[in-house]
């Protein structure tokens, strides 16, 4: 995006302030668009002839610097690339690193379809969402094109994930392509041995494309022809290469490109990325030993280009120790820096509650709440939990800054009507927000009880406290 304000987009739009938008101004649809929750086209007179002229521009500028390009269909389909920027710290990094692990078309079919369930079902609960995993890669091994077709049939039949199809061999490439070409699959890949036909395939089928050189200036070569062919959905793969001076090459070479691609705007690269850690496998093998010593460096090299700049990796390794680091660090280096993790606020039951249940207070930040609704839940206290919305901060902080005031937490008891829900009129708040307690009782008129400083302590203090006499 070239433009770095709201204030230089407003420009761009007719100023308005018609509302058709759903923002009551242009300058408030402007900051959307900076922030990509809008899009241009939901600013219909833009399209009006006396500001087509201004908003051709303004697409052209709003654009990301890489390229975004959708692969799969439906649901599950996944944007890759779109990035604006070097470092998180200078705005965020928008789509999550796409994490596709491999199949081979010479794995029995039982074998395969149970590998392919693993990656399409594997999810983990991780600070307020159900982490997942992106694309299953079909590799030809075989190197047969109906024994490559009949595997990605069989792949197809058992997921919805995107599909990555993998083969040099143009041949094997298109029987297989055959099989999913309405599911929108990136081809892997065109080089400089198999363009050609690789191509031909690209602009009769409309799929986006991989392609491969460790050569930099061939990567740019074969990325002019094929934008010249008309093809936009481009993926780069500079190679992968898992030990010594190869590793620190690749390294250099995936920095060398995001860089060309977004400082220097150089445009004949500003594609999406693709990294291949599970080269590492062809180095150590899977001989007896060598798994654990393939999936760490498979793991070391997926964390490499998670950081710096792959927008889509091959995985092989479904190993915990190898999986879980790298899905959990694309999720915290994909996390908006601008915004601190959040729930919505409410009012949650825990457990099964009745209306003489405690009524417990926490803020809307995401690690507080979840430690709180896991203390209460693990030791089976059933309660309300409310959540009063603090911008996502915690207590302490919230209460020093003025998040959480006892205006706010009688804004919340108001607007979920708690007392329509629990008969008592007695709130526990965090005891970190002890110094809220006088005034929280003035606001609300609820009688105000001061819990502990750590939620882990509740039980204990349940013991102590529940039920006050105004309770029980
Ligand atoms: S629809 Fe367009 S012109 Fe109307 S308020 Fe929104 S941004 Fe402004």
């Amino acid at each position: 995006m070239k433009l770095s304000s709201p204030m230089e987009i407003w420009e761009y739009l007719p100023g308005t302030n018609c509302e058709e938008c759903g923002e009551k101004t242009c300058l408030a649809f402007a900051s959307l668009l900076k922030e990509r929750k809008k899009k241009l086209e939901q600013c219909p007179p833009i399209f009006k002839p006396e500001y087509a002229e201004k908003g051709k521009k303004l697409a052209e500028l709003l654009a990301p610097e890489v390229s975004e390009v959708e692969i799969g269909v439906g649901a599950r389909a996944r944007k890759i690339g779109g990035e604006d920027i070097m470092h998180r710290h200078e705005l965020t990094f928008f789509n999550r690193t796409a994490l596709a692990y491999d199949v081979w078309d010479t794995m029995e079919e039982e074998e395969l379809r149970e590998r392919v369930r693993k990656i399409t079902n594997w999810s983990k609960f991780y600070v307020g969402e159900f982490l997942r995993l992106d694309a299953v890669a079909i590799r030809s091994v075989s190197g047969d094109a109906k024994t490559f077709a009949g595997c990605v049939k069989d792949v197809a039949e058992e997921t919805d994930l995107p599909l990555v199809l993998c083969s040099f061999d143009a041949k094997v490439m298109e029987e297989g392509l055959k099989e999913v070409s309405d599911r929108n699959p990136l081809i892997y890949a065109a080089d400089e041995t198999n363009w050609e036909e690789i191509l031909e395939i690209v602009r009769t089928y409309n799929v986006p494309v991989t392609l491969f050189s460790s050569d930099l200036d061939m990567l740019n070569s074969l990325a002019l022809t094929f934008s010249s062919a008309g093809v936009e959905d481009i993926v780069l793969d500079p190679g992968t290469y898992p030990t010594g001076e190869g590793l620190a090459d690749t390294f250099s070479r995936f920095v060398r490109l995001r860089r060309a691609g977004i400082v220097d705007g150089n445009k004949g690269v500003a594609y999406p990325l693709i990294a291949v850690p599970m080269t590492a496998w062809m180095v150590h093998g899977e001989g007896a030993g060598n798994a654990l010593e393939a999936s760490y460096w498979e793991a070391i090299i997926a964390d490499l280009f998670i950081i710096k700049y792959a927008d889509i990796m091959i995985l092989h390794s479904m190993e915990p120790h190898s999986l879980i680091p790298e899905r959990t660090l694309v999720a915290n280096v994909y996390t908006d820096p601008r915004r601190p993790v959040s729930v919505d606020p409410g009012l949650r039951e825990i457990g099964n509650p009745a209306d003489d249940s405690p009524l417990f207070v926490t803020t809307n930040f995401a690690l507080t709440y979840y430690t709180v609704e896991s203390d209460l839940s693990s030791n089976k206290i059933d309660s309300y939990l409310m959540v009063v919305d603090t911008d996502g901060i915690g207590v302490e902080s919230a209460v020093a800054g003025g998040q959480l005031t006892a205006e706010a937490i009688k804004e919340t008891l108001e607007s979920y009507e708690v007392e329509k829900t629990v008969k008592h009129k007695a709130i526990v708040i965090p005891g970190l927000a002890a110094r809220l307690s006088g005034e929280t009782e003035d606001a609300t008129g609820w009688n105000v009880l001061v819990g502990p400083r750590d939620s882990g302590r509740i039980p204990g203090w349940m013991d102590k406290n529940w039920p006050p006499e105004t309770v029980s």
